[in-house]
């Protein structure tokens, strides 16, 4: 069972450049322009899906699609309960690199 904490955790925690970087050669082809974050959408096949780090969201101005974290692996053919625990095991090593509170 997948907690709802969880899955908002694993949209919202774990930045989408973070996770592309782990998909390493499977991942999309991505580049940083004007300071955007920007990859090849899995949609369209265009360079033009740009993370928003607000939201950790990345709109495609090509097909306007919306991807997050679990859409982007469900792309590249991950089961979602796959694609889920991959995920959070990024999550968790990206939070245990993270400067704490306890830290400063
Ligand atoms: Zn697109």
């Amino acid at each position: 069972m997948i907690s709802a904490d969880l899955l908002r955790r694993i949209r919202n925690d774990l930045p989408m450049p973070i996770t592309i970087a782990n998909l390493g050669r499977e991942g999309p082809p991505s580049k940083i322009i004007e300071g955007y974050y920007r990859f090849i959408c899995p949609n369209c096949g265009e360079m033009r899906a740009t993370v928003n780090p607000k939201n950790n969201l990345a709109h495609c101005f090509c097909c306007q699609k919306n991807l997050n974290n679990i859409d982007l692996l469900r792309a590249l053919d991950y089961d979602f309960l796959a694609a889920v625990a991959l995920l959070e095991q990024w999550l968790n090593r990206y939070e245990a690199k993270q400067p704490t509170d306890r830290d400063r």
